[in-house]
Formats: structure tokens, sequence, C-alpha cells
């Protein structure tokens, strides 16, 4: 990668007039982005992979040799033999990188073991575990040994190649360089959550191999072994310093090749850049700094005396669903700095402010960021530069401002604050600024939708092959797969979708605070019949959850361990139950009042309407969530106007109002439509959903949609109403086509052994429960231990920890 950089810079200062540049890389391929080597089981290729214009290598004076390796170095000779040949140089630059370390533990070498840095590494491993899986006809089980970035980042992989993956760390926690104990805590939930089990304080001893070989057990200084078919060691890296040690250049005795400020090693006509260097007496081992190398050697190469000062070493977990960023003095061993820690344990939050100046702990908007602030530290890019490609150099995107400054192209985590200083700037300049869901897709989720519907495009790569570009992030992944459940009516486990996928959809069920999952299944209107408690109070009592009935009057069952899901599904889909969606951005409930049938002042049905609408409506997965109310009478004990789409009863018909909601800016409904019979209520509310379904953004609720679709709720009624845009035929055949194809998650999961072994804790020991849960007895039921009830202290010293969500 670092090479790469070195002969862009080279090129771009048209140093080719004064330089032959030859470039000789051991691995077959031209330099490719190992930065994004996790995203290269999704690719069709490794060229997807390749890095920046190919066109590059076609410069000349450049030359690049693959599958070349440099046997050795002459450095007095100046020197290099490739191929039994010697090559002359006049100045050496050692870019080459770092190998992936495997502790010296007894079996590391069996086969079925691999670690994980090249494009080789990553085909070896595939192929291990699709012909372990064939052979052995049943899911193959992987261990990752080492919990770091690169760990997490491989059990990921593990895991979407179907692998019940368990991670084995050494230390107390998940990522210990980058997390304190509370970060390490979450992290370990969230990861859980994905399917993959967690042993930390885990020292490997020995990998034991069956009798062809291969690997069949792990073994441990402490506790049970594990029965393992495929280990990977991502246990950290070390230099590739052979050559310049075989040359005699000075090297650290950690390892590097050292070299000074300016990148010049012992020899002042060889230069180290990337990982293989120790410059200010450290390897770095991420790309931005080694990109800052390739400056400075560029610049020296043509007389400049350009340094190398230091470098930003934050670091992002690439791992969808969790996002974990750790940057400056994340454990506050600055004297006197001050720990602000805020843990929301629902929404699996965990972040922790270290300052210095305690007296404010805001950060500056990104618009008020300041000219020297850096954006992207993979290649050492400010605000400053990200603004003047929209001002100077007319800049009017995201992949403009990445082309024009290099900002987003590596690890990519930036590319959303570039959007933000992007979007700042544009609209300071009175430019009018798009809607683009992300750097991946330069559409609207509207747009997006459009494309979907009338191609008929099935999968996610697909789209992106057709419509966007690169790999896809966290923000475009769930909405394809949100807009493809909503055209077909497809398990959201099936295929390429179960990726794409947040957490809470991932086992379709909700994560509580303490990391064990609620269930809830869907009782329509609110209507459960005697038989139906009993089950759900059994399912309660055999299971230990606690019960609870909810605002969307349901009953809600939490404590649930993820390997119980499948189990306690079982029970619930056998006595009619049905998934409930209270994970899903798409129907939860309909709420209802008890109705004309019993209520004295009820002047129609609502709990039967409420029960065919949510019926109707079940499994519609849309922008957001959505929620209904039917009220029998004006008294409107349902609340139908806190609703999306809320519904009450006059002595004509039914009256519907819409763009309500609860939550953090309560809105009431507005009036939609009077008097209508149930009907054409039905079909209007098909049309409403349909139509905010197809043209909302992202996240976004059906009371800003109605604000923000133009002509407001006026134009909304006349599509729905009226048919002004000639649409309603196309949106009432495509709720009928939900409606038909509506099946239930659940118990298409249960008759799945595929989808169902998403459902494991311990993957080695299924039966054995989280040693962290912990519960105290509560007012007849359990509820988790508090932190002091567990003796756990989380959080800084001075501020407490604040939870948000309060007790249950
Ligand atoms: C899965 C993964 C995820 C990562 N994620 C991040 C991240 O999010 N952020 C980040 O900053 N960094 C990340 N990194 C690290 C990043 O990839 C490295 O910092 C970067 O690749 C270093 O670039 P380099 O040019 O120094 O070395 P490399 O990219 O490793 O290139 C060195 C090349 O030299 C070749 N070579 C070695 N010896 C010889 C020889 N004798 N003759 C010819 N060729 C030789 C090697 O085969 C290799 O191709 C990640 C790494 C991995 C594996």
């Amino acid at each position: 990668m670092v090479a790469r950089r070195l002969v862009e810079a080279l090129v771009e200062r048209d140093a080719t007039s004064r330089w032959d540049v030859e470039v000789y890389g051991e691995e077959v391929h031209a330099p490719y982005d190992r930065v994004a080597l996790t995203s290269y089981f999704d690719l069709s290729g490794p060229e997807e992979l390749l890095l920046g214009d190919a066109s590059l290598w076609d410069t000349p004076g450049v030359t690049l040799h693959t599958g070349t390796a440099v046997e050795s170095v002459d450095a007095s000779a100046r020197t290099v033999v490739v191929g039994g040949q010697e090559r002359r140089y006049d100045a050496l630059v050692l870019a080459t990188g770092s190998y992936a370390a495997v502790p010296p533990v007894e079996g590391a070498d069996l086969r079925g073991c691999f670690v994980y840095r090249t494009v080789d590494d990553l085909d070896a491993l595939r192929t291990w575990v699709s012909e372990r899986e064939a052979a052995l006809g049943r899911p193959v089980r992987g261990a990752v040994v080492g919990g770091g970035l690169l760990g997490l980042e491989a059990a990921g992989a593990l895991t979407a190649l179907g692998t019940e993956t368990t991670v084995v760390e050494f230390a107390d926690r998940l990522m210990p360089v980058q997390v304190d104990a509370g970060g390490g805590e979450a992290l370990r939930r969230l990861v859980e959550g994905l399917g993959v089990a967690v042993r930390t304080s885990t020292a490997t001893s020995r990998v034991v191999a069956d009798d062809a070989g291969r690997v069949e057990r792990m073994e441990f200084a402490s506790g049970d072994p594990l029965d393992v078919d495929v280990v990977v060691f991502a246990t950290g890296v070390r230099p590739r310093d052979e050559l310049a040690r075989g040359a005699g250049l000075a090297v650290h005795p950690r390892g590097g090749v050292l070299a000074d400020e300016g990148c010049r090693t012992s020899d002042p006509a060889v230069y180290a850049v990337g990982e293989v260097a120790c410059v200010s007496d450290r390897v770095w081992g991420l790309v931005g700094p080694g990109y800052t190398m390739a400056e400075v050697v560029a610049d020296r190469l043509l007389g400049g005396e350009a340094t190398f000062a230091d470098a930003d070493l934050s670091t992002k977990l690439k791992l969808l669903g969790v996002d974990v960023a750790s940057f400056g003095d994340a454990f506050g061993t600055t004297p006197d700095s001050l720990e602000v820690v805020y843990a929301d344990p629902v929404q699996g939050l965990y972040k922790k402010l270290v300052l210095s100046l305690p007296e404010s702990a805001e950060g500056p908007a990104t618009g008020a960021l300041p000219d020297a602030a850096t954006v992207c530290s993979c290649n050492n890019v400010t605000a400053g530069t990200v603004r003047c490609a929209v001002t100077d150099q007319g800049c009017t995107d995201v992949a403009g401002v990445k082309a024009c400054t290099k900002a987003g192209t590596s690890c990519g985590s930036c590319v959303p604050m570039v959007k933000q200083l992007l979007q700042a700037q544009l609209a300071e300049a009175g430019i009018e600024v798009g809607n683009d869901l992300c750097e991946h897709f330069s559409l609207s989720r509207a747009q997006l939708f459009d494309v979907v519907r009338v191609s008929g495009i099935r999968t996610f790569s697909e789209l992106l092959t057709t419509h966007g570009r690169g790999r896809g992030c966290d923000v475009c992944r769930p909405v394809a797969a949100s807009i493809l459940a909503s055209l077909y009516q497809e398990h959201v486990l099936d295929g390429e979708r179960a990726a794409l996928q947040d957490t809470n959809d991932h086992v379709m069920a909700n994560m509580q605070k303490d990391g064990t999952y609620s269930v809830v299944p869907r009782i329509p209107g609110g209507e459960v019949t005697p038989e139906g408690l009993i089950v759900i109070g059994e399912v309660a009592k055999d299971f230990g959850l606690y019960t609870k009935i909810t605002g969307g009057q349901r009953i809600d069952l939490f404590g649930a361990r993820i390997e119980q899901l499948p189990a306690i599904w079982s029970r619930l889909v056998d006595a009619g139950f049905e998934s409930g969606h209270a994970y899903g951005k798409s129907l939860r409930t309909v709420k209802s009042c008890v109705g004309s049938t019993w209520c004295r002042f009820g002047v129609q049905d609502s709990v039967g309407l409420a029960i065919a609408l949510e019926l109707r409506y079940r499994g519609l997965r849309s922008p957001h969530k959505i929620k209904l109310g039917v009220s029998g009478c004006a008294r409107e004990c349902a609340e139908a106007r806190g609703k999306d789409v809320g519904v009450i009863a006059t002595d004509h018909g039914w009256n519907m109002y819409v763009g309500g909601n609860g939550g953090f800016t309560p809105r009431h409904a507005q009036l939609f439509a009077e008097d209508l019979t149930t009907e054409q209520l039905v079909r209007a509310i098909d049309r409403f959903l349909m139509y905010y379904v197809r043209t909302a953004d992202r996240l976004q609720r059906t009371a800003p949609w109605v604000e923000s679709v133009e002509g407001g709720i006026d134009a909304i009624r006349a599509v729905v109403l009226d048919d002004s845009l000639g649409i309603a035929a196309d949106l009432d055949a495509a709720m009928d086509a939900h409606v038909g194809g509506y099946r239930d998650e659940w118990a298409a999961t249960l008759e799945d052994p595929e989808k169902l072994r998403k459902f494991a804790s311990f993957v080695n020991a299924p039966d054995v429960a989280d040693p962290d849960l912990a519960y105290v007895p509560e007012r007849g039921q359990k509820r988790p231990a508090t932190a002091e009830e567990r003796g756990v202290v989380i959080g800084g010293p001075t501020l407490p920890v604040r939870t948000a969500g309060g007790p249950l």
C-alpha cells in the first residue's frame, strides 16, 4: 500500500523524468487495499480490491513487477538480487510491510490454522471452510486467537462464511489496547449479539490434531477445551525487516528498520517506509503514518527536506453493526484528566471522553472544525483541505472530494465527516445540497427504492455493481436490506441479506441492557385468548423470563439468552404466535380500545379493525418503525392520534389521521380523510404506507416525511385519494403483493437449520449460561443486577454512570 502511495507521490511531482522507478512485489496482485481485506469475501475477485487508478503503472518510467520477491540487498554495491539476477539502484526504498505473527503455541502450524494478512490467506481460509463443511456435513467450528481489531474483523468474516466462531483473547476484555473495562464489556455484548462467542482471560496452550493432522481441538491454560475445525491467528504483526538485516542495516531490537525523520536508514541510499520502518523509535502499524512516510521520501528523492513528525493513531473497528472508535489518551493517563462516561446499555452505547479541560465537555460541531483539524488520519487530510476542495477545486460530491484530497480513501471511517464538511461548505456557497444516501450511492433512499423496483434487482451486490460504487457501508447496507425486504417478501436471514442487517434484525429479537434479548410475540389488536396467555406465562416461567405488558398492548418477555431464542419461539409458534417484529423497522402494533362490542360508548368495532390492519401490514419493512391505532369512538382510548396512522370511529365510518408519533418529539397526527367506509379506509392506509415506504428517507418517520413531501399533507392526500400521480394501482398492487407474500419470520427460521446456526452463545457448550449475567429478585420477578449489586464499578472516578431508558 505504502509503495503505491510513494509511486503516486513521485508521479504527482513529475519525478519520473529524474528517476526510473522499479517496484518489486512478492504477491501476485498489484498493490491492493489491505485495510479493506475483509470485504474481499463480498467481492467477485481480487481486482476489485486494487488501489486507485491502474493507469499509474503505465506511467513512463514506472515498472511494476508482481509475483517477484527481492531476495537480498547489497547496500555497499547498491544492488538487489531478483530471480538470481543483480539489479543496480541509486536509491532503494524498503516498503516490505509486516507478516502476521503467530505465537509459539504447539500445533499452531497444523492444517486448518491460518493467518489473516493477504488475499492468498483469505482464499486459503475460504477454501478450507467450504471443504470442511462439505466433508463434515455440519457447520464448521472456528476460533480466532486474538480479540483485537484484526481478530474481531476476522471473526466477523468467519461468521459470514457460516462458521460458528469463538474469539479467544488473552486479556480480560476485547480490544484491550483501545478500550477500558466498560467499553470492553459493551463491545463483548455487541459481538456476542452477532453470534460470535467470546472467551477472555484465556491463554491458548495447545492446538491438537486429528488422525489426518487437521486441527481438532484447542486447549487452554485454564478452562474447558474447544472443539474446532479452523483456527485463525490474529495476534499481531512483525515488520518484514529480513532484507535489511541481511544487508547489515540497523534494525530495532524488537524489529523494524531504523530510520530517521527523513525515513533514511543507516545507509543513506536506503529508505524505509510503512509498517517495516521504525521511525521516531516505533513501528506504526497503520496505513496513515505509512502514507505520510511515502510523501516524505518522495520529497527527499527530489532534494527536499520533508520530515516525518508524528501521526494520528486513531483506530476504528470494521465490523458491521459494532462501531468502536478510540483515539487520543483513551485511558486517561494524562495527569488531572477527567473522565466523562456515558453508558446506555439498552442502545449498546458506551462513550468515554477524557478531558484535560474540565470546564467544558462540548466539542465543536463539524461545521466549526478548525481548518487545521485532521479529518482523515489515514491520508492526513485536514478540514481546511476538504473545504478548499469545494471552494477552490469545485468539488460538489464526496467522490470528488475523495479523488481530489484522498480523504476517506483508505479505511473510510471519516467519510461521514467529510460529507458533513462538504455539505456545510456547499450550503455556505449557496449551492444546492444533494440528498445522496451515502458515498456509495448517488441516489436518495427513494430513488434507490425506484431503481430496485423497476430493475428487479434482488441482491445488494448486484445493486452496488449496477448503481453504486465501492463496497457499501453501514448506511447503505441496512437500507438496501430494508428495500429488498419491502419489495420481495424474502426472509431477512436469507443469503447475503443476513450480513446486511443491524444487530436486532440479525437475531430477530431486541438486545437489552444486560446483553440478553426480549421476545415479543404478535398480539394483533391487543386481543389474546386465555389459552394464549397461559402459553406465554408457561414459556416465561420455564425459561425464567421477566414479563411486562408493553405500551403497544402486547407482552414482552425479557432476559432470554441468544441460544434460548429458538426453543422459546418453537413453543410460541406451536401455540399460534408469530414474530411481533419488535426489532424491525417495520409495523409494530395496531393498538385498539375495547370498541363497540363491549364498550357502552363505542360506535364501531375497533378491535376487529385493528386486528385486520395488524394482520394486513405485519412484516412490512419500512424506513422507520410504524405504529397504528384504532379508537372505537371520539373518546380516543387507543390514543390513535399519537400514531403514524390513527383511525377514529365516527357514526358514519372512520376518520383517518396520519403523521403522529410518541417518542423524543411527540407529534399529533393530522386529519387525512373523514367518514371512510372500512374498504376505503384500508385502501387509503395501503397507499399511504406504501407511498411512505417508497419515498421516505432512511430513518425518517411519517411525521417528518409528511412535512418533507412537496405540498405536504395535501399533496399526499391527492396521491392517495385522487391518484394525482397515476400510481395508485401500482401502490395497491405492491401492498397486495406484500399481504399475499407474508410469512412469519420465526416460523421460517425454525424450519431452517442453516438459519438456526446463528443462535449460539458458547458454540462449544450451547447449554452453558453466560457467567456474566446476574439477576436480583424484584416484585416477584427477576431483573438485571445493577453495577453496584454486582460489585462492579463502571466509569470514571468522578462521574456516575448514566443510563438512558430507566428501569424496566
Ligand atoms: C485485515 C486487515 C485490516 C486492516 N485494517 C486497517 C485499518 O483499518 N486501518 C489502518 O490504518 N490499517 C489497517 N491495516 C494495516 C494496513 O493494511 C497496513 O498498515 C498497510 O498495509 C501497511 O502498508 P505497507 O505498504 O507498509 O505494507 P503492505 O501493505 O503489507 O505491503 C508490503 C508488501 O511488500 C511485499 N514484500 C515483502 N517482502 C518482500 C520482498 N522481499 N520482495 C518483494 N515484495 C516483498 C509483501 O508481500 C507485501 O505485498 C489492516 C491490515 C489488515 C491485514
